[in-house]
């Protein structure tokens, strides 16, 4: 084990308890100004915290990767101070560990093989009705779903679906009612997001979960996954995300712009001014650490507004490009 392994380990050990904290970039473009911020605010509620900022790169799906992006993403953490605590954890490398979990599932009965063909889910509309939970296993392509049906009782698999978000407030849903057993393993064979997301951030000890306000409505499922894996769902907050001027999210699939790291107090103060931080603007003409000693040091999460999308009026001044 090298040293700075042993540092990390034993960091790990003693924060256990308190606060860790993680960004976890899909490599499926570079960082725009809407990752940097889930980036830079989980990273100051993590400081703010004395916890650690764990980089998770979510590498599960090749075939929406772009190849260098991964590494285009870590540079530009590394452009505006976003330092990392310990080492990066790659999904492309927990393949097995996924694999043991999704079949410990599915020998223990709490999910099932699904060959349900696209036609007949389009017909669902969404809520997926439970067709094959009593049908043998099949070996043919097939994707793997959770029981929501006998996994937990039904009361707590009401509250299991509900937390409180930091910045959003209560939130919760009716999985059984409004989601209905969903995909833990993917017919084209990979394995599903909800899965790998909860298994590492159990795995990882994650304590805080700081991200944009697009997965809020992933949460309720993954509490549940949590609860059924016998781990304490982490706190959860989601932040607005940032909208261009059509009222669309900011994304790599509407081609948001990558960020300048050449640019990169000026993409932080922009950020820091979106979260309501209300930056003064004598800090533009700052260092990354200096901005980001000023972020720690008046840090109010309770500014950041409970909306789901905010405009992002940075964009207009041509901030980045
Ligand atoms: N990899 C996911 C994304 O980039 C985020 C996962 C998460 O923060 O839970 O959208
Ligand atoms: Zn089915």
């Amino acid at each position: 084990m090298s040293p700075q392994a042993a540092v990390t380990d034993s960091m790990m050990a003693d924060q256990k308890a308190s606060y860790i904290g993680r960004f976890a970039p899909s490599p499926t473009g570079p960082l725009h100004f809407g990752s940097l911020l889930s980036a830079l605010a989980s990273y100051i509620d993590a400081r703010v915290n004395q916890g650690l900022w764990l980089v998770r790169m979510e590498d599960l799906d090749p075939p929406r990767e772009i190849p260098g992006a991964a590494e285009s993403i870590l540079q530009s953490l590394q452009d505006h101070g976003l330092n990392w605590d310990g080492e990066i954890l790659y999904q492309s490398e927990r393949l097995d560990a996924y694999k043991a979990l999704i079949d410990l599932l599915l020998s223990t009965q709490k999910a099932y093989t699904c060959d349900c063909n696209r036609a007949r889910i389009n017909s669902l509309m969404g809520v997926y009705d439970g067709h094959c939970r009593h049908k043998e296993a099949v070996t043919s392509p097939h994707a793997v779903r959770l029981r929501l049906d006998c996994a937990l009782d039904n009361s707590t698999l009401i509250s299991a679906g509900s937390f409180t978000d930091l910045f959003q407030g209560p939130y919760g849903q009716d999985l059984a009612q409004e989601v209905g057993d969903f995909i833990i393993h993917r017919k084209d064979g990979l394995t599903a997001y909800q899965l790998a997301v909860v298994a590492d951030d159990i795995f990882q000890g994650i304590t805080h979960i700081i991200r944009g306000s697009d997965l809020l409505d992933s949460s309720p499922r993954q509490c549940y996954l949590f609860t059924l894996l016998g781990a304490k769902p982490p706190v959860f907050g989601h932040i607005p995300v940032a909208m261009n001027e059509q009222g669309q999210k900011l994304s790599k699939q509407n081609l948001a712009p990558p960020i300048d790291g050449k640019k990169a107090s000026h993409n932080l103060w922009e950020a820091l001014k979106f979260l309501q931080q209300a930056p003064p603007r004598s800090l533009l003409n700052t260092g990354v650490s200096d901005i980001l000693d000023w972020a720690s040091n008046h840090w109010q999460p309770g500014l950041i507004p409970a909306r789901l999308g905010l405009p992002a009026e940075g964009l207009r001044d041509g901030f980045y490009e």
